[in-house]
């Protein structure tokens, strides 16, 4: 059983239609987009505003937290002055953490209710304890009876149910059989699940959550395929917890909410920012537009096959890395290398950005170019051969068909141009000609294809001792909706794998037509991390370049901010932190900024920011330090999971977070600003 109909073309996961009042998800409705309030709930007023705030940016669901019963009340009011105010189709959501009670008085007021297993009838006590079979049987029946009577009073209202699993806020009984694990995510969430379909209600939507979107997105196919063999077809919504603010809570969202609606997964989507929620509204927008319109086109008939990517379990493709220049390879166990595109007629700026200090941390490994003439490929030499234009050692060139081969093979020849990649698409008489002159000199072949002409470059290739070989796809194989570029280079992979051919995969972000109908920095920003993500989360991807920047600079950060979203290539500090809700005790905007400032050069080191301890502690999963609310204008400072200091007075607690990390050898003094 497979978690989608095709990990090729993008089609959309059939669902039953589940409706939070008047708003369907699932079924034939359109992806919908939500979003949550950050004020107290009790300041009906505040909560109204943001509300709608929210509506007016188009928010189709709005989610306000319920913290206790109090709160829970005031969704009366919140109610219905949202719906004087003219929003009366938009459903409210209230969100509970850990009280029954408070759910039951919120499912009196809103059209939708989440709540959380892993803490709506258990207490975390954090108990290390064997579960006997008996004793497991026994939770389940208290569990049953803890939530019958919602599941019983939102079948008699018509109210829907969101059971919403995070990573890392499981249960002491799920935690004690499968750990926190997306296994564990996955069966916390079918155990509710049964105990509402024993009562016949199906008005259910699920959600598996996690900071970490390689998690996630395990988990989120491990449950379509527990469902699918248990004949439950619910909506699902997506989401990355805790993914941050800026272009790296944009990224990681797009990798994790992404991936999953390529593969048809997802009827409703939050983008939880670190920001004003109104902000996450475009955000999230622009994903599932990109999303529906691949499911728009209409399946291609013929028949696909499966590729071998384990879908549950994240292991690298093997590859035999290629020397790529002195001291760094591509491919193998080598991270994933960062080429940058530029002109001819850019070089010398390119190549002085490139030796700038804005780079230092994250350095252009390598410099793609293309020449159209047998003059140009003369100049680019000559600017090669002084130092101050020379730019990267590794140089990936490509050269028009008017590009005298006499002269390529003179430059082959000169040890002073560097490394070349020799880039150019396949073809059955240049390909071994550029092959044959490559392996004589050292180079690499970087040739773009398509999966049909593996076989015939593996033929190609045969034989060239040594040759250094790099693939990528062509830009002709890039197929329309609902095929998508990931499962294009999905294909390449299966079928470089059934060649027997090794050779390191580059990921290409290239202009392409749906960047052209949103050539916004945020439009290409989605598609690269959309296109990378996927890729590098499966364990496909060696190189990536995303090619749609002028900028060497910019083009260089957002490289290495997608490798980074994806897990797969770490160049500075983690930031985990919670998009604040009702429950947040401090300014989590300004506070996360401030230690940005002071931590961000911390390369490799996770620090989580977190709002409160009811949630903070078990959602910030791996963060190797975590700063969190502890009580009004105190904070708590953890390592790892463990709280070190209580009740840290908040104008103290940078300072406090910071010999922390200092006692634990993670310090390094952050480098003086450039001259
Ligand atoms: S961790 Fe943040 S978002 Fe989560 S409940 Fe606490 S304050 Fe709200």
């Amino acid at each position: 059983m497979s978690y989608c109909t095709s990990r090729f073309q993008s089609i959309r996961r059939r669902t039953i239609e589940v409706r939070a009042g008047e708003v369907g998800m699932g079924g034939g409705n359109p992806i919908r987009v939500q979003s949550m309030t950050t004020s107290d709930t009790q300041d009906v007023a505040a909560t109204v505003r943001q509300a709608i705030a929210l509506a007016e940016v188009g928010c189709e669901i709005v989610r306000v937290t319920a913290p206790n019963v109090a709160a829970a009340r005031c969704l009366r009011d919140i109610r219905a002055e949202f719906s004087r105010a003219g929003f009366s189709r938009i459903p409210l959501v209230a969100d509970i953490h850990f009280l029954p009670q408070a759910a039951m008085e919120a499912v009196e007021h809103v059209e939708k209710v989440r709540i959380n297993p892993g803490n709506y009838a258990d207490k975390k006590r954090f108990a290390v304890r064997e579960y006997t079979d008996a004793d497991y049987q026994r939770e389940l029946e208290r569990l049953h009876e803890s939530f019958t009577p919602l599941v019983l009073r939102a079948k008699e209202l018509g109210r829907c149910l969101r059971i919403g699993t995070n990573h890392g806020s499981l249960s002491d009984r799920i935690m004690n059989r499968y750990g926190d694990t997306p296994l564990g995510m996955v069966e916390s969430a079918l155990e509710f699940l049964r105990i509402a379909e024993s009562h016949g209600f199906r008005q259910l939507v699920l959600s598996m959550k996690s900071s970490n979107p390689k998690v996630m997105i395990q988990a989120y196919r491990l449950l379509v395929e527990r469902m699918e063999t248990e004949d439950m077809h619910y909506p699902l919504h997506l989401g990355v917890t805790e993914a941050g603010d800026g272009e790296d809570g944009r990224i990681k969202s797009a990798i994790g909410i992404g991936s999953l609606l390529l593969d048809g997964l997802g009827d409703t989507i939050r983008v939880s920012l670190t920001e004003d929620s109104v902000y996450e509204i475009p955000v999230a927008q622009a994903i599932a537009a990109r999303a529906q319109s691949r499911w728009a086109g209409a399946a291609r008939a013929e028949v696909e096959h499966s590729d071998r990517i384990d879908p549950h379990q994240f292991s690298r493709r093997v590859t035999t890395p290629v020397e790529w220049a002195p001291a760094l390879r591509a491919g193998g166990s080598d991270v994933p290398r960062v080429l940058v595109r530029t002109t001819l007629a850019q070089w010398p700026a390119f190549t002085a950005a490139a030796s700038s200090s804005l780079l230092a941390d994250t350095p252009i490994e390598g410099a793609m170019v293309r020449v159209e003439s047998t003059e140009e490929l003369a100049r680019l030499r000559e600017l090669r051969s002084r130092p101050a234009t020379r730019g990267p050692e590794l140089l990936a060139l490509e050269c028009g068909t008017a590009v005298d081969a006499a002269a390529l093979a003179t430059i082959a020849a000169d040890s002073a141009i560097g490394r070349l990649a020799f880039v150019h698409s396949f073809d059955a008489t240049r390909t071994p000609t550029l092959a044959a002159l490559a392996a004589r000199h050292g180079h690499i072949l970087a040739v773009a294809t398509t999966p049909t002409d593996i076989p015939a470059l593996a033929q190609a290739v045969a034989g060239l001792a040594g040759l250094r070989l790099i693939v990528t796809l062509a830009d002709g194989a890039l197929p329309s909706a609902p095929g998508h570029a990931v499962g294009a280079y999905r294909a390449l992979a299966e079928s470089l794998a059934r060649a027997h051919v090794s050779a390191p995969l580059w990921i290409r972000s290239v202009p392409a037509a749906a960047m052209l109908a949103d050539p916004s920095f945020l439009g290409r920003l989605l598609e690269a991390a959309m296109l990378a993500g996927p890729l590098f989360t499966d364990g496909l991807g060696d190189l990536l370049s995303i090619e749609t920047e002028a900028d060497p600079v910019r083009a260089a950060k957002l490289t290495y901010n997608v490798l980074q979203g994806a897990g797969v290539r770490i160049s500075k500090t983690e930031f985990v932190a919670c998009p604040s809700c009702g429950r947040t005790l401090f300014d989590l905007q300004s506070t996360t900024q401030r230690i940005r400032a002071q931590t961000g050069h911390l390369k490799g080191v996770k620090i989580a920011i977190m709002g409160c301890i009811v949630n903070g502690p078990g959602e910030m999963a791996d963060a190797d330090f975590g700063y969190v609310g502890g009580a009004p204008g105190k904070i708590n400072l953890y390592v790892g999971k463990t709280c070190v200091q209580y009740n840290v007075p908040q104008a103290d607690a940078d300072a406090r977070l910071i010999a922390l990390i200092r006692e634990h050898g993670r310090w390094v003094d952050p480098a003086p600003p450039s001259p």
